[in-house]
Order: C-alpha cells, then structure tokens, then sequence
C-alpha cells in the first residue's frame, strides 16, 4: 500500500515537472489533446453505447443527447476559439502610471484533479478535462467507480488518444478518491454530492487549492395556470421530458419536486397521467429505452422514500418497482408531507411530488425558505411574476417555460451556488475555471509625477 502511494506521489512529481517544462503551455500540444479526444469518441462511439447501457442503461439517443452530442459540441467549440481565449487582453492603467502598457494574460494554474461522477459518467468526466486541457494544464482524472464500465473504458482506452506523461486517468472509489486529495493540487474540480464536497473543500484548504464543486440539490418547477390548452401540453411535455427522461430522474437538474396553485391541480394531473402513458406506454418496465436505477443502493434509497407510510398515501401514478432489474416506474405524489424523506433530500430518481400551493406567487416564498438549488424553472407567462421569480430568487440558473436546456449552452454558465456548488464551467467559462488571469504592466523609465514620491511639499492637487 505504501509503496503505491509512493508510486503515486512520483508520477505526480512527474507531471509537474513535464507542467513546468512548458509542455502543455503550447498551441499546438492543446489542439493535439482536444483533437485526441475528438477521435476517441470517433473511433469508440460504439464502445461507448454499449458501456452507457451496461452501467445505466440509457438508449443511444438518450446517450448520444446528454453525452456524446454535447462532447463534441463542447470539443468543436474549444478547437475553433482557443486561439481567443488563450489570448492577452489589453487593459488600461492609472494616469499615475504615465506611459505604460498593460495586459490580462491567462495562465494555467498547473496540475489540476478532476473527480467526477457516476450519472453523466462520460460527460461529467470530460467536460472539465476539456476545459483543463483548452487551458494548458496536467490533469488527472477519476471517474467514478459507480459506472464501471464508462470508467473502464476511459482508463484502459482513453490515454492512447492522449499525452500520457501529463494527462493521467486514475480508477477507483472513495479510498482511492482519499489519496488523491491528501496530495497537493492547484485546482480540484470535483462533480457530486454535498457530503463529499465538503471533504473535497477541507482537504483543499489544507494548501488553499482552489475548488470548483459541483453539486446537486433539490431543484424546484413552478408551473403558472396557463390558460392556453396547447402552452399547457408543451409545459407538461417539458415537465415530464425533465423529470422522468434524463437518466430516469438521476440527473442534478433534474425536476425535483413541482409546485402548482391547488384549484390547477386536477386538470394538471389528469394531462400528466395521459401524456405519460403516451411516452412510457402501460408496461413502462418492458420499455428496454429508459435508463435504469444506477445501483441497489440508490433504488432502496429510493424505495424507502416511496414506502414511507407517510408517503405511500400521496402517491396518484405509478410506483411500481423491480429489484431485479433495478426499475421504478414515473411516479407522482400530491402533497407529501414536507417534513419526509423525498421533501427534504434530492430525489435523483423518477419520482415527482407536487406540492400544491393557495396561491402560485407562495412559490417564491417556498424556494426561499430552502437552500438555494442548482436551478429553478417556471412555468408561466405572467410577465409580473417572471421579473419576481427572477429578482427575488437565488439559483445556479434559472429558466423559464423549460427545463434542463440550460445544460446544452456553451454559452451560459453551469454551476451553482450556496450549497448546490461553487465555481461554474462550460464554454469559454471551463476555460476561465481552469485559469488565472495575470495582472501585467510594464512601464517605460521616462517619467514620473512628483506626487508618487515623498517628500511632498504643498503643491495643489488637481487630478
Ligand atoms: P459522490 O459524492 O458519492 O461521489 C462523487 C465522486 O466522489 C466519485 O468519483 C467518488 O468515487 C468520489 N468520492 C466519494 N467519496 C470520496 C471521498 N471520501 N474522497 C474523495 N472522493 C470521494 O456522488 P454521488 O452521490 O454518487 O453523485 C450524486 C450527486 O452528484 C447528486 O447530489 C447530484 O446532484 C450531484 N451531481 C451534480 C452535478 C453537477 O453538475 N452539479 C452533476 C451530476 C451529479
């Protein structure tokens, strides 16, 4: 064991040297790395279909959607502007510093950790080594060991796509994942729970390493009466698509619970129910397209949520479940007591309570009374309640009238805040994520004002 550790410490001595040795600074080494990972995805799209069914059970579509598709966009986007983002941007001096020049000059921060999650498990693994790498840095990353075929193949297949003498792919669970953080970093970027993230962040603080966590949370929907039949169907659609067919419910943003005026509610559900016999048909466990509960752990997690006495009462749809084939069908609840299980942790699973409310506007007020989510989505076309929902609420992102597209843009940023995470990525911010940005300024010996230097005498001061 020790010496593995050692073994450890000296190949991370390695990279660091290779870090500082210039090799990853260049142009060119990025675009080979970004262009590797293009070509691995090319070359085992196959392979990886076949381990995204193996570990979850997710159809090609629903893989290629979530995964695939958004790695390549993420890669084409990073290919066609690193020359942007990896330049200089002039910036302006005080009229102190008379004849000078200044710029804002990203740098990578050096050797970077990366420990990813099981849900989007290819995704969630090279989204920020994308960012990591755009930006000139050593990386190592751990998948996770909860979707061990997607880890098997990054370890065994991914390196020979990449520079392996600064770009590491490491196996394991939480005591692997415990090595890791006891080494010193210069940034870790860590995707899962809370609990974890916190022992991320003390291990972190030990050498003040930047962090960038990306956590989860319970993410609430608001849906408004909207009195149109057709902008009804099309929230629904949305709702349900958001809830039940990302992952099954196991995704961060994911719908958690939906909230909806009391007098909606009858009308709500009876569409609900129709639309998703329409998606999931009457024999939904038979549907071999759905992705699966991850693990027997999570789907106890799960069925003691659903089996709570308290609970059972609520739910109106659905609720059936098989161990064997680790399936829970869509399920809805009314009015769970808050105070259960499934109202006050993260779901992750195909479970939707709704919470009835007097009147929608309370919606705001219940946001507020937890902690802030990861993302919240309204339903609505009251523009009134659209700038409130906006101005007095605090969440990672927040969308109106969808759900879980906020997910595809390169151009905002994901991350969230409070205790649904710290720091955000995506785009060109996976690239700022992965950077520091130095202060330079030369200035030229020509001159100086009398005032920077004392001793100062009574000259009026007229700036
Ligand atoms: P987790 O926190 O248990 O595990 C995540 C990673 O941490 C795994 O690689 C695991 O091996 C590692 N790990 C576990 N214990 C460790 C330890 N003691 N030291 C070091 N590493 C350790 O995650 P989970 O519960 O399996 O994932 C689900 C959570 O992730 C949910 O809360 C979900 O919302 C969140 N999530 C967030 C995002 C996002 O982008 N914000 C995306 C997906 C999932």
């Amino acid at each position: 064991m020790e010496e593995k550790d050692n073994n450890l410490e000296r190949e991370l001595l390695v990279m660091r040297e290779c870090f500082r040795s210039g090799r990853t600074k260049e142009a060119d080494w990025r675009r080979a790395q970004l262009k590797g990972l293009q070509v691995f995805l090319k070359e085992n799209e196959v392979d990886i279909f076949k381990a995204l069914k193996q570990d979850l059970g997710k159809h090609y579509v629903e893989a290629f959607r979530d995964e695939v598709g958004l790695l390549r966009k993420s890669l084409n986007l990073a290919l066609s502007d690193l020359k942007k983002w990896m330049s200089s941007k002039e910036a302006k001096l005080p009229i102190m510093a008379v004849l000078s020049y200044a710029e804002v000059v990203p740098e990578p921060l050096g050797l970077v950790l990366v420990i990813s999650t099981w849900n989007f498990p290819l995704a969630l693994s090279l989204e920020p080594m994308i960012g990591a790498i755009a930006a000139g840095n050593a990386v190592v990353l751990k998948p996770s060991e909860l979707a061990p075929a997607i880890s098997s193949l990054l370890v065994n297949t991914l390196p020979n796509y990449l520079d392996n003498k600064v770009i590491k792919i490491i196996e394991g669970g939480p005591a692997i994942g415990e090595k890791l953080l006891q080494q010193k970093w210069d940034k870790i970027f860590f995707t899962g729970s809370g609990r974890v993230g916190r022992i991320i962040m003390s291990a972190a603080a030990k050498h003040l390493t930047p962090v960038t966590l990306e956590l989860g949370g319970k993410c609430p929907a608001v849906l408004d009466s909207l009195s149109w039949s057709r902008d009804k169907e099309a929230a629904l659609n949305r709702i349900i698509g958001a809830k039940y067919g990302s992952c099954a419910g196991q995704a961060c943003i994911s719908i958690d619970y939906l909230l909806v005026e009391k007098a909606y509610l009858p009308s709500v559900v009876e569409l609900m129910k129709v639309m998703i016999k329409k998606m999931y048909g009457d024999n939904p466990k038979e549907l071999h397209s759905v992705a699966r509960i991850i693990n027997k752990h999570h789907f106890l997690r799960l069925k003691n949520m659903l089996t709570d006495p308290m609970v059972q009462k609520s739910i109106i749809y659905g609720g059936s479940m098989d161990e064997d084939s680790l399936f829970i069908e869509p399920t809805i609840l009314v009015d769970p007591p808050l105070e259960s299980a499934i109202m006050t942790e993260e779901i992750f699973g195909p479970l939707l309570p709704i919470i009835t409310l007097d009147n929608i506007e309370d919606s705001i007020d219940f946001i507020n009374s937890k902690s802030k989510p990861l993302a919240i989505y309204a339903f609505t076309k009251n523009e009134k309640f659209r700038k409130r929902m906006l101005s007095e609420t605090s969440s990672g992102s927040l969308v109106f009238n969808d759900a879980i597209i906020q997910f595809a843009a390169d151009t905002l940023p994901f991350g969230g805040i409070g205790e649904s995470g710290v720091g955000k990525y995506h785009g060109k911010f996976s690239f700022d994520t992965f950077s520091h940005y130095k202060a330079v300024a030369r200035r030229s010996f020509l001159t100086d004002f009398w005032f920077r230097f004392p001793p100062w005498n009574n000259h009026k001061l007229e700036l």
